[in-house]
Order: structure tokens, then sequence, then C-alpha cells
């Protein structure tokens, strides 16, 4: 049975054990994942490195990149990249569940 390691919010530690899915992939952290990074990777893919909560940093509502590709997104945002990529893509949807 896997065990993850929590971090709360005071610093503390605290261990789960159980069948709770992925670790986070992030650096030395075994927490629980709770989200999936949605970098895309092209192909209609994304990274989908699973991350926790502190992990996965929200980019947008319901975006979550992992630590790695945040930094390539801040620098592609820094360099004004976002608004042509606005203006140029289509947002990618997660699921084909909510065709309009
Ligand atoms: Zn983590
Ligand atoms: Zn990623």
């Amino acid at each position: 049975m896997p065990c993850y390691i929590e971090h709360t919010k005071d610093g503390d530690t605290m261990f789960l054990c159980g069948d709770l899915g992925p670790h986070c992939a992030a650096d030395k952290c075994a927490a629980v994942s709770g989200w999936l990074c949605d970098y895309p990777v092209g192909d209609g893919k994304t990274c989908d490195l699973p991350l926790c909560g502190s992990h996965a940093y929200e980019v947008a509502p319901n975006i979550h990149y992992c630590p790695g590709h945040l930094t390539l997104w801040s620098a592609f945002r820094d360099s004004g990249g976002v608004k042509r990529e606005l203006e140029n893509v289509v947002p990618f949807p997660h699921s084909t569940t909510s065709k309009s």
C-alpha cells in the first residue's frame, strides 16, 4: 500500500497510507496528487504530470501547470506570448463531452 506525505498549512507533515493514486511528480514531494499538469505538449495531449495542491500552479481557472511548465509558461507570458496565443489558438478543451 503506498504512503504519502502531506504538508499542512502549519508546516507540519502528515502521513497518509492507502490507494490514493499517483504521488505528486514534483521533486522530493510525496504528497497525494489531486491535479494533472494541463500544459499542452502537442497532438492534443497535455503533460499530465500528477501534482499535489501545492505544486499544481493554477494559471487559469481549472488549468494547472507543473513547476517545470510554470517556468516555461512564465517566460512565455513575460515575452508577450500570451496575447498572441489567445488570438491564434482556441483554448484546448479537456473533454469532448460538452460540444457547442
Ligand atoms: Zn507536490
Ligand atoms: Zn507539466
